[in-house]
């Protein structure tokens, strides 16, 4: 079973009213998701059928435009560094950058280059800037079969598995799932066994933590 993003976030997207972070999500969701990218159409046509009906309603598209110069300014040969190891007639067959547009242009580059700083005692993060002041936006790799920290939220948790799994009680989140958490949601996701989990992580909140250690470190990481 796929998870996808929620109509609401796909409207507000195609509206343009999302800030950076959450169209940052939104549009790395889609480029790994073709059925979303199909509903991502029908939410424009209805988005524009609305549109038609409501007189000048106002939209910010600041926040959606970024993200769409990021897409247009990178190039579109990807994979144009790797080194030909496999030799002839192998070029990347399958193996597609763990990171996709327009994500890879906020990172500079793929899973491969990232300086991960320490989160806690065994996860690793990369915070990600934006030049929005609502969200915060993170990479999060997670080593096979760890948990992470028992958390509720203050706010919105948007988290899209990137590679491995990220398992959430009985739910199993693969590359290009998307979960969403809220206030009513106090829950401690873990990778699956085996491989880490690499995922982008948007909140617009703090996180709520139970434990003394993590609420202590908490103002330091930004989390
Ligand atoms: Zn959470």
């Amino acid at each position: 079973m796929r998870h996808h993003i929620s109509d609401d976030l796909l409207l507000s997207y195609e509206a343009g009213s999302l800030s950076e972070g959450w169209s940052l999500a939104v549009a790395t969701h889609l480029a790994l998701c073709p059925e979303s990218r199909e509903r991502a159409r029908a939410a424009a046509a209805v988005g524009g059928a609305l549109l038609e009906e409501i007189d000048a309603a106002p939209v910010d598209e600041s926040s959606l435009d970024a993200v769409m110069d990021r897409i247009d300014a990178s190039p579109v040969q990807a994979d144009s560094q790797q080194g030909g190891l496999g030799g002839s007639g192998q070029r990347h067959s399958g193996r597609e950058p763990i990171l996709p547009e327009p994500l890879r242009s906020y990172v500079g580059g793929d899973v491969d280059t990232i300086r991960w700083r320490r989160l806690g005692t065994k996860a690793k993060h990369l915070p990600i800037k934006t030049g929005d002041r609502e969200t915060s936006v993170r990479l999060l790799r997670i080593p096979g079969g760890e948990p992470v920290p028992h958390h509720g939220h203050r706010g919105t948790e948007l988290t899209l598995v990137l590679s491995g799994t990220l398992v959430d009680g009985d739910e199993i989140f693969a590359r290009g799932d998307i979960e969403q958490a809220d206030e009513s949601v106090e829950h401690q996701p873990s990778a699956g066994p085996g491989e880490d989990c690499i995922c982008l992580a948007v909140t617009d909140a703090p996180l709520r933590f139970r434990g003394m250690m993590a609420r202590l470190a908490q103002p330091f990481l930004r989390i």
